[in-house]
């Protein structure tokens, strides 16, 4: 296969990069990213050193149909793996614009580049807030989208522009939702990391309003292996949820890191709630567990094998804290 995997600057996506190139040697891979503030080299300068004939960048925005159809054509693109995006909701919250550019623009004009050159598959790296607030039970792949923030709304954008065109080109697409990931490479600004971090530093855990909303935890190995599977045994037009059923309240994962570092239970701030903040999200992942995958991670010793890369890779993150 021949890959383009946008976005492979990023937390997950860069995590994806690696799992592929350990697992299928007779794989190329091309990274496409834009390099925004959450696309970091530094991710990939051990990986573009060692696998020189394996392993391609390219820096590009998804929004740039020439750059787009140029990378599809040079490398012989057969599948692409779409993790490009803006990800985090409190900056979706300040501005919207973007995301809808990056999300549903973007998305739209990779789904056309990719639709003319004739790729064999298109997954889509989609999201749980998708679902909106689930107060009760778990969501399945065929239930109502109900987004509420900005970042949810414009990945649900993108989710039916991908949808429209596996029914109105029959392009060969795949969607995946999954739930909040945690693990090494992640940026500050997340809640997993930016609490490690923050500990690590000597600061305070933030909480927004009173910390009580749920979230499902993965660790990133989890779910790239559940892309990987679906990459290569996924049934398309399918859209597959993702989760761990690790869910938690982030009261309950702050406790956990305060214990994990010896820190006192003072060292929580609670802040200003965010904006239309989800109480809830929870998926049925009876879909994707059918064909093979099941989560292998345990939350704690994920957590305290996190808290270890973060101590060993200080400098990495600490440049990252103001940004
Ligand atoms: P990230 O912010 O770490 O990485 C996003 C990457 O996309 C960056 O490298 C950035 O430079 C690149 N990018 C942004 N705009 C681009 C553009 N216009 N053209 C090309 N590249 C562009 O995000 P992440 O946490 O790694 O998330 C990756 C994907 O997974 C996203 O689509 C996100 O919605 C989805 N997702 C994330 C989580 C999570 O917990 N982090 C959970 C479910 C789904």
């Amino acid at each position: 296969m021949n890959l383009l995997v946008t976005g492979g600057a990023g937390f997950i996506g860069s995590v994806f990069v690696r799992w592929m190139l350990d697992r299928y040697t007779d794989y190329h891979v091309t990274i496409y990213d834009k390099l925004t503030y959450a696309g970091l080299m530094s991710r990939l300068e051990d990986l573009l050193k060692a696998e020189t004939s394996k392993l391609s960048f390219v820096e590009g925005d998804i929004c740039n149909s020439t750059d787009v159809r140029a990378a599809l054509k040079k490398y012989n693109i057969d599948s692409i793996i779409n993790f490009a995006a803006e990800s985090h909701v409190d900056r979706s919250i300040e501005d919207a614009h973007r995301f809808v550019t990056t999300q549903a623009v973007g998305t739209t004009i990779l789904l056309d580049e990719a639709s003319k050159h004739g790729i064999e598959k298109f997954v889509q790296i989609s999201t749980d807030e998708v679902y909106g607030d689930i107060s009760f039970g778990s969501a399945s792949e065929e239930d109502t989208l109900g987004p509420r923030n900005p970042y949810a709304a414009s990945k649900a954008a993108a989710e039916m522009m991908v949808m429209s065109f596996y029914t109105t080109f029959g392009l060969p697409v795949f969607i995946t939702r999954c739930s909040n990931n945690y693990g090494p490479w992640q940026h500050p600004e997340k809640f997993v990391a930016g609490s490690i971090t923050k500990l690590l530093s000597g600061s305070s855990i933030t909480l927004h309003g009173n910390g009580n909303y749920w979230r499902d935890w993965i660790h990133t190995d989890d779910h790239c292996a559940a892309i990987d599977l679906i990459l290569h045994r996924g049934t398309s037009g399918e859209i597959y949820n993702i989760c761990s059923g690790e869910l938690h309240t982030n009261t309950h994962i702050a406790h956990l890191l305060l214990s994990m570092l010896n820190k006192p239970k003072s060292a929580i701030e609670y802040i200003t709630d965010r904006l239309g903040n989800d109480r809830r999200y929870s998926m049925n992942t009876s879909k994707i567990r059918s064909l093979g995958w099941q989560p292998t991670r345990d939350l704690k010793a994920g957590l305290k094998e996190t808290i270890e890369w973060y101590q060993t890779n200080k400098p990495w993150w600490t440049q990252l804290q103001s940004h």
